[in-house]
């Protein structure tokens, strides 16, 4: 079905998909910039299932965003070395969201960021400790290296 659907084979396993914790906090394995990528395409996931009243098919509508984030993310992911998700891990990361159809209860929720207004997931079992946006910690990243930069030309 896969097959018929996309051309092409589904893409070699296993992945990197077997915890929660993969899509949602960053580590060694996990960069603020992929758990941007989680963030559009559950924002791409949620867009989709809000075009009709009528429930969609479960299977068609996860086709139909991933291919929506992939061409969202296209110029991005050409720009820089960002890696994009493939469909088994945004399936494995819609099932963890409890495909986003009963959020109570999922291993990862979707929290909403008061300085820049994304959505990002973040890992339930931990909704009480901050869990910090991805999009803010980049930008705070960037901040401090180029403040970095700017005091070490005047310290020259
Ligand atoms: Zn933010």
């Amino acid at each position: 079905m896969y097959n018929g659907l996309r051309g092409g084979r589904p893409p070699a396993g296993p992945v990197m998909q077997g915890s929660a914790r993969f899509f949602a906090v960053s580590s060694k394995h996990t960069s603020e910039a992929s758990r941007v990528q989680c963030s559009i395409f559950l924002a791409c996931f949620e867009c989709l299932g809000n075009i009709t009243a009528t429930p969609l098919n479960r299977g068609w509508r996860l086709l139909a965003s991933f291919d929506s984030y992939l061409s969202v993310t296209e110029k991005l992911s050409a720009a820089t070395s960002v890696k994009h998700l493939d469909i088994n891990q945004a399936y494995a990361l819609l099932a963890y969201c409890g495909s986003m159809t009963t959020p109570d209860g999922a291993d990862i929720q979707r929290k909403r960021c008061d300085c820049c207004s994304i959505f990002y997931p973040v890992i339930t079992e931990r909704y009480a400790e901050p869990q910090k946006c991805p999009i803010c910690a980049i930008d705070a990243n960037c901040k401090r290296l180029s403040d970095l930069r700017r005091s070490s030309t005047r310290d020259d």
